[in-house]
Parts: structure tokens; sequence; C-alpha cells
């Protein structure tokens, strides 16, 4: 069985780490409600893009 000659030393675990953290994600307001969407996807609370309705939002 293949095993690795050295212990990863905790410099090298971080390096390897240092990609491991999730992507600020982006937000932009609905230029219908106002409310924060993210870009090129519907608008969760008003079911809205690019200016028209696509999902009626019931309530
Ligand atoms: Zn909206």
């Amino acid at each position: 069985m293949a095993v690795p000659k050295r212990k990863t030393t905790p410099s090298k675990r971080g390096m390897r780490r240092s990609h491991d953290s999730l992507p600020i994600e982006s937000y932009q307001e609905c230029p219908n409600c106002g409310e924060l969407k993210r870009p090129h996807n519907l608008c969760g609370s008003c079911g809205h893009y690019n200016g028209r309705e696509i999902v009626s939002v019931e309530g």
C-alpha cells in the first residue's frame, strides 16, 4: 500500500486549504421590488425577471 513518506506540515495543509473557502456570493437589488436577488436569476420575492413577471407569487 502506498503510504506518504512525510507528515503534511501545518503550513502545507494551510496552503492547500487556502482555496477551500466558499466565494462571496454577489447580490443585486431587484428593479421591481428592491429585494436582493442573485444576478441573472428570477427574483425570489416578486417573481420578476427582465422587467416582467415570470412567476406569480401567491400570498
Ligand atoms: Zn423582486
